[in-house]
């Protein structure tokens, strides 16, 4: 079993995954890389110039892969509660199990919907609903989280790749038993 799963591989679901797995949980990021990050240019992503979406998709799921998160490109078809946390199936037939969910669909909220989770009309332009979570990230349902687009924040990566790593940190700390930080120092 996963102790984090993340369905969406945009910067919120693999900015998620790369703090979860470079925490050391066994960390899961399913995608069918259908996500709206690939289309844009970005030049007000703090600390980076100028970078073409594909560019920034990749760079973001090879730091999560490199800190040993598995990723694979599947679509998740149902979420459902099974034991001590959550069965996801997927389109190819394959089952994932994991303790916490993480939903960074993006604009999609079919998924979270089937599930039972709560959603409500989006405020962001275009963005016609999200899943309802509260400041932390969780949704009506314990073990399942949001973040990202699909969570109702501003529709920027750099926002969104920071929600994903705040929904991150928060299940890190309750599995942790303590608010987790994840500071490196300069090398030299
Ligand atoms: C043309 C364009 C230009 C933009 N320009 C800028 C810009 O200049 N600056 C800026 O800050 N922002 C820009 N944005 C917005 C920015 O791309 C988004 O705010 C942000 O990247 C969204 O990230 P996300 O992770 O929330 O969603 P997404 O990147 O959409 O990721 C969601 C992921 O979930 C996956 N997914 C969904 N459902 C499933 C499922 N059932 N199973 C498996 N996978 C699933 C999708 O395939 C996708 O990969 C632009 C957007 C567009 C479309």
């Amino acid at each position: 079993m996963y102790e984090i799963a993340i369905i969406g591989a945009g910067p919120a679901g693999a900015s998620a995954a790369l703090f979860a797995a470079k925490a050391g949980k066994k960390t899961l990021l399913i995608d069918n890389d259908k996500g709206m990050t690939r289309r844009g240019w970005y030049e007000n992503y703090y600390g980076i110039s100028e970078i073409g979406g594909p560019d920034l998709v990749e760079t973001g799921h090879k730091q999560a892969v490199k800190f040993g998160a598995e990723l694979v490109s599947e679509q998740a078809v149902k979420l459902s509660p099974s034991g001590e946390g959550f069965v996801i199936e997927s389109e190819s037939g394959i089952s994932y199990e994991a303790k916490h969910v993480i939903l960074a669909t993006g604009v999609l909220t079919d998924l979270a919907a089937l599930a039972g989770v709560e959603t409500k009309d989006g405020t962001e332009p275009r963005i016609k609903t999200v899943i309802a979570v509260n400041t932390e990230g969780k949704t009506n349902i314990e073990g399942i989280w949001a973040a990202g687009t699909v969570a109702g924040v501003s529709v920027h990566a750099i926002i969104t790749a920071g929600d994903g790593a705040k929904v991150a940190i928060n299940i890190i700390s309750e599995l942790n038993g303590a608010r987790f930080v994840d500071h490196d120092v300069l090398k030299a």
